[in-house]
C-alpha cells in the first residue's frame, strides 16, 4: 500500500506539474513553445537535408569513384598494352650484330648457261630475297656452287641460287642478280636467291655463316631499296621447311630480319672496296 500511495503522490505531483505547464502554455509561453516546436522542425529539416546532402554527397563521391574506378581500368589497360608492345618490341630486338648493309666480299664463280640451273632468264625488277638452307649438313658452299654447276650434265633436277653462304661466311656467286636462279618456285622471277650451309641436322647456321647473311641480304636489299619486310624463307613461297631453323623458330627469324633492319639502317658504312665486283 504504502508504495502505491508513494506513487499516488507522485503522480499528484506530476500533475501539479504538468498543469503549471498547462498555465504556462497559454500566452507567451505558448509562442516560445511553438518556436521550440518550429525550431525543432528546422532542426529536423536541416538534418534531413544533411543527411540527403551527406547522401547526395555520397552518391556525388559514388560517381566520383566510379569515373575515378573507370580511368584506373583504362590506365590499367593501356599500362597492360604498353608492356606488351614493350615484350612485342623487345621480341623485334637485334642480336647485336656490328655489321652494316655494305657489299661483302664475294667470290664470284658464275655457273655455266645451262637448262638446270642457269637458264640465262631476264629476271624482273627485284622485290624480294629469299633465304634457303642447302638441306645437306657440312656440306661447304663450294660443293653446293659446284653441284649446280654439274647439273647442266643430265642429272634431271633444276636446281641453283643466286648466291651461296658457306660455313666459315664465305659468300660464293653462282648465277647473276639481273637473272633467274631455279630456287623459289614461282617467286624466281623477281627475287634473289641464299642458299646456307649449315653444319647439323637443326639447320641452325654458324655464327660465322649468321653474320655473313645478315651483310649480303642487307646489301642487297640496300641495293634494290627494299627493306627487311621483303626478306621471306622458302617457307613463305611454297610453305617447304626452308631454312629449317628459321621455319622452326620464328623468333630467330625475326631477329634476323631486325638484324638485316639494323644493318641497313647502319648504310653501307664506309666499305673498303673488298676486291671482286659481284655479277
Ligand atoms: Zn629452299
Amino acid at each position: 500500500m504504502e508504495q502505491e500511495s508513494t506513487e499516488h503522490k507522485s503522480t499528484e505531483l506530476r500533475s501539479t506539474e504538468s498543469t503549471g505547464t498547462g498555465l504556462r502554455n497559454t500566452g507567451l509561453k505558448d509562442t516560445g513553445q511553438k518556436k521550440k516546436n518550429r525550431k525543432s522542425k528546422r532542426k529536423t529539416k536541416r538534418k534531413k537535408k544533411k543527411i540527403s546532402r551527406k547522401i547526395s554527397v555520397h552518391i556525388h563521391l559514388d560517381g566520383k569513384s566510379l569515373l575515378l574506378g573507370i580511368a584506373a581500368g583504362v590506365l590499367g589497360v593501356l599500362l597492360v598494352m604498353a608492356v606488351l608492345s614493350r615484350c612485342s618490341a623487345e621480341e623485334e630486338k637485334t642480336s647485336g650484330l656490328d655489321v652494316d648493309a655494305s657489299e661483302p666480299d664475294i667470290s664470284v664463280q658464275l655457273l655455266d648457261i645451262n637448262e638446270y640451273s642457269r637458264p640465262g632468264t631476264e629476271a624482273d625488277p627485284i622485290t624480294g630475297v629469299v633465304i634457303h638452307y642447302t638441306a645437306n649438313p657440312g656440306s661447304t658452299a663450294q660443293q653446293n656452287r659446284d653441284y649446280f654447276n654439274g647439273l647442266q650434265d643430265g642429272h634431271g633436277t633444276s636446281v641453283s641460287s643466286h648466291f651461296v653462304v658457306g660455313l666459315d661466311g664465305e659468300v660464293v656467286q653462282c648465277v647473276p642478280t639481273w637473272e633467274i636462279a631455279y630456287a623459289s618456285n614461282e617467286r624466281n622471277h623477281d627475287t634473289i636467291s641464299i642458299e646456307c650451309c649449315h653444319p647439323d641436322e637443326t639447320g641452325k647456321f654458324t655464327d660465322a655463316t649468321y653474320v655473313s647473311i645478315v651483310k649480303l641480304t642487307a646489301f642487297l636489299c640496300a641495293k634494290y631499296g627494299l627493306n627487311a619486310d621483303a626478306v621471306i624463307r622458302h617457307y613463305d613461297v611454297t610453305g617447304k621447311n626452308c631454312p629449317k631453323y628459321f621455319v622452326e623458330n620464328e623468333e630467330a627469324w625475326a631477329v634476323f630480319k631486325a638484324d638485316v633492319n639494323a644493318a641497313l639502317e647502319k648504310g653501307a658504312g664506309d666499305s673498303e672496296n673488298k676486291g671482286e665486283e659481284h655479277e
